[in-house]
């Protein structure tokens, strides 16, 4: 019989890591709330119900030989549970439950020595004018849990904008986060399999709109010595997580050289998703790989550039693709469209990768084909 991954969470992340994990052979069942989800247009199965509905949980478990999850949000008492009985869960249990809350995450970063911005948990308007006499202005208030695409960060520029930023993040357990000057974003994505190997890929350049990864250049056009500096603390934040599966690592860069941790995300991210067509093997296949006893694939970029271009929605409806076909004829080009029924407002409907011999090859081409695409 195949062996069968089970994945909580059936959006972009999980059609992604379907298709690769399918080419590998296994059959791939998972849980969604949304019917004809897009993993679960992929998938073998899809059970509808919500990412920590138990009984759902418990169902999928049985029909798994691995279990992983595409989303913080997943359940992590009950995968914990499923562990326990034996189940291979990756990541961790554990890891989830620290990432899911981000002033955990960073307490937790912190504790390793491992360099983060200054931050410190609030729990009142007295407290926060408080910190903003330490710290100073400008500050960013951030919500500890579902905090993902910038959702739960609120910029604070002077004492008036509290008011605001409190009621933006209203009945949502916060923290203080002091603002961090930096002149680059960088992401690394690194992966550990159950036999304890580590592996890194390419650091990339993001580049954010609105707080959400609007595109992204590989290699990250910065010093080689930076380049290595921001692989080796990604490997070492590896090195302080539970668990297998491939981890995305957000990054700042400062003026003087600095590398500070932005962000873990527990699983296959966003700024990986350019390694489908630049890299030798893929972060959804070494995912695969990772949580299913496999070797690592190699992680090496076969093309000296690429650019993804991240393809959000422009309104609220029924999502109608064009230029998709024509986009996808420029040469290095491929688009990738996520399956989802209703578009909306920034929502993520697709991306789109440029490989090329330059970064500025590759952006021209990336650039071009997005102008083609309406969703
Ligand atoms: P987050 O969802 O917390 O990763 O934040 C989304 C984006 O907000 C980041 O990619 C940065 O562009 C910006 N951001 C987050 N935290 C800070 C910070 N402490 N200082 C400056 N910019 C930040």
């Amino acid at each position: 019989m195949q062996k069968r991954i089970g994945i909580v969470g059936g959006g972009q992340l999980g059609r992604l890591i379907a298709i690769d994990a399918k080419k590998l052979g296994f059959t791939v069942n998972i849980i969604d709330p949304t019917p004809n989800s897009p993993a679960g247009q992929v998938a073998d199965y899809q059970i509808v119900a919500d990412y920590n509905d138990e009984k759902a949980i418990r169902e999928l478990a049985k029909i798994s030989d691995y279990l992983t999850f595409e989303i913080e949000l997943a359940n992590a008492e009950i995968l914990d549970e499923l562990s326990r009985k034996g189940l291979k869960i990756n990541p961790s249990a554990k890891t989830l439950s620290i990432i899911k809350d981000k002033l955990v995450q960073k307490q937790f970063l912190k504790k390793a020595k491992i360099p983060v911005a200054d931050f410190v948990e609030i729990d009142s308007k007295k407290e926060i004018l408080q910190v903003a006499k330490k710290y100073g202005y400008p500050f960013l208030l951030k919500a500890r849990f579902d905090a993902y695409d910038g959702r739960g960060n609120a910029l604070i520029t002077k004492e008036s904008d509290i008011d605001n930023g409190v009621k933006k993040l209203q009945g949502r357990k916060l923290y203080i986060e002091k603002f961090v000057p930096f002149i680059k974003e960088l992401a690394v994505m690194v992966g550990r399999n159950t036999k304890n190997e580590i592996i890194s890929y390419p650091v990339v350049e993001t580049i954010h709109k609105n707080n959400i990864l609007h595109l992204l250049v590989v290699p990250a056009p910065i010093d080689s010595k930076i380049q290595i500096k921001a692989q080796r603390l990604a490997e070492k934040v590896m090195r302080q997580l539970k668990g297998a599966g491939m981890f995305g690592i957000e990054m700042f860069l400062l003026e003087d050289g600095k590398i500070l941790i932005n962000e873990i995300a527990p699983r296959v991210h966003n700024s990986g998703h350019y390694t489908i067509e630049a890299t030798e093997t893929s972060q959804f296949e070494q995912h695969a790989r990772a949580i299913a006893d496999m070797p690592f694939g190699s992680t090496k970029l076969k093309t000296p550039a690429a650019v993804m271009i991240n393809i959000l929605g422009e309104r609220d409806g029924k999502a109608k693709q064009k230029g998709v076909a024509e986009a996808g004829k420029i040469p290095g080009v491929t688009v990738h469209i996520y399956g989802k029924l209703q578009t909306r407002k920034e929502r993520k409907m697709g991306h789109l990768t440029a490989i090329g011999e330059t970064i500025e090859e590759a952006l021209k081409k990336a650039k071009k084909a997005r102008k083609l695409i309406t969703i």
